[in-house]
């Protein structure tokens, strides 16, 4: 067993609070990495204070992981001892659906379907179709830790030229943000918004810059509307009702990072004939729909689960290729709980990231 110390909470209400716990020794598939950086994505809040009514306590968050190996299994032919790897949302999935056998494993059919980095099965034993627990487990520990134990082929290559602690958030951030754009083929001069300009909306906008678009960024806070600019955007405050006027029926694509549940009928106007709205941000129910809007132009409401294993590495290699990092600031593990307040405010600029090694001196 590995000796590990993380950061968990215990129950919806407690906050973080330092943890030891053990991992069992990687299998012969498997590979332990020695975690050096984790992001703090806004899904750690929702999971940590039971905000989706799944959360399996104790909980240790952390999906955006990047570390080194430091042990291989005897089967390993992908990564070696001392290479730079990444982690994201999953750390296996049923490997034998239809989905996962066209390499998108972030939609598993499988009984419990993928298996999360933490937080166990998406669908857990007792709410699958047969009763069923395809991993062994009902809870897994995420990246809030030293260490980390993942099959070989859910670890992805940190590309030179990325620095380790700004890949970290591309591992879920960035391939949120860049599937949709892919799949729903953003191409060069093509006008995109993106609501909630936090760590999603950060990355969607420098990816959508890089693939060719014009980039806006809607905000509910004016003070980031030059953040925007810095970013070679344009910032539109959401309820600006003026600007969003001026803006009718011009969009492309548009892709909503917000964290809940919130109205899009104010955005459907702005679409063109055609274009879609995404939604990747409110995984919940969202207010109800105008559909004169939608078929008038004959539009396409979508939504959008991560991506998968060959797509992050490819949004890796992207990022890494065009230069492109998202703004994080880095943070001690034992102010995860102020980073979380802040985070839940807008107020972080804009991904927290989290210097693993301040957890091995606490
Ligand atoms: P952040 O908190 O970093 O950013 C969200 C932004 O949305 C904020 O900066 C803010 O922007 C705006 N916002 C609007 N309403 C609220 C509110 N009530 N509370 C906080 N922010 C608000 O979150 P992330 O970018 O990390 O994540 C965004 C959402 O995406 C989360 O709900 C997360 O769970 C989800 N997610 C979904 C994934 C998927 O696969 N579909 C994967 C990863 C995350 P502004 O100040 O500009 O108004
Ligand atoms: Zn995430």
């Amino acid at each position: 067993m590995i000796r590990t110390v993380g950061y968990a909470a215990k129950h919806s209400f407690t906050g973080l609070h330092r943890y030891e716990f053990e991992r069992e020794e990687a299998r012969p598939n498997e590979v332990e990495i020695e975690v050096l950086f984790c992001g703090v994505c806004h899904s750690d809040i929702h999971q940590v204070k039971n905000e989706w009514s799944n959360t399996v306590y104790p909980c240790v968050p952390g999906h955006e992981v990047v570390g080194r190996v430091t042990k291989t299994g005897s089967a390993v032919t992908r990564h070696q001892v001392g290479d730079l790897v990444g982690v994201g949302c999953m750390m296996d999935s049923c490997r034998k659906c239809e989905a996962c056998q066209s390499g998108e494993e972030n939609y598993c059919e499988g009984p419990n379907s993928w298996l999360a980095t933490y937080n166990g099965p998406m669908v857990p034993a007792a709410k699958s179709p047969d009763n069923t627990n395809t991993y062994g487990r009902d809870n897994t520990f995420g990246g809030y830790s030293t260490s980390l134990v993942v099959p070989e082929d859910f670890v992805v290559k940190i590309p030179t030229g990325l620095a380790p602690e700004a890949a970290a958030p591309i591992l879920c951030a960035g391939v949120t943000t860049f599937s949709p754009m892919r799949h729903w083929k953003v191409k060069a001069g093509d006008k995109v918004g993106i609501l909630g300009f936090g760590g999603l909306g950060n990355m969607a906008i420098k990816l959508a810059l890089a693939l060719g678009a014009d980039v806006y960024a809607f905000t509910s806070k004016s003070e980031k509307i030059n953040e925007a600019t810095r970013l070679n955007a344009t910032g539109i405050v959401e309820d600006d009702e003026d600007a969003l006027a001026a803006h009718k029926g011009s969009f492309d694509f548009i892709l909503s990072t917000i964290p809940e549940k919130h109205d899009l009928n104010p955005f459907l106007t702005l679409l063109k004939r055609n274009a879609s709205l995404v939604v990747v941000g409110a995984l919940e129910p969202m207010k109800p729909v105008n559909n004169q809007l939608v078929a008038f132009r004959r539009n396409s409401i979508g939504g959008s689960l991560i991506g998968s294993i060959a797509e992050t590495q490819e949004v890796l290699d992207f990022c890494a290729a065009n230069g492109i990092a998202p703004d994080i600031e880095i943070i001690d593990i034992a102010n995860i709980n102020d980073a979380y307040s802040k985070v839940e405010k807008g107020e972080v600029r804009f991904r927290y990231v989290i210097d693993m090694s301040t957890l091995r001196r606490d």
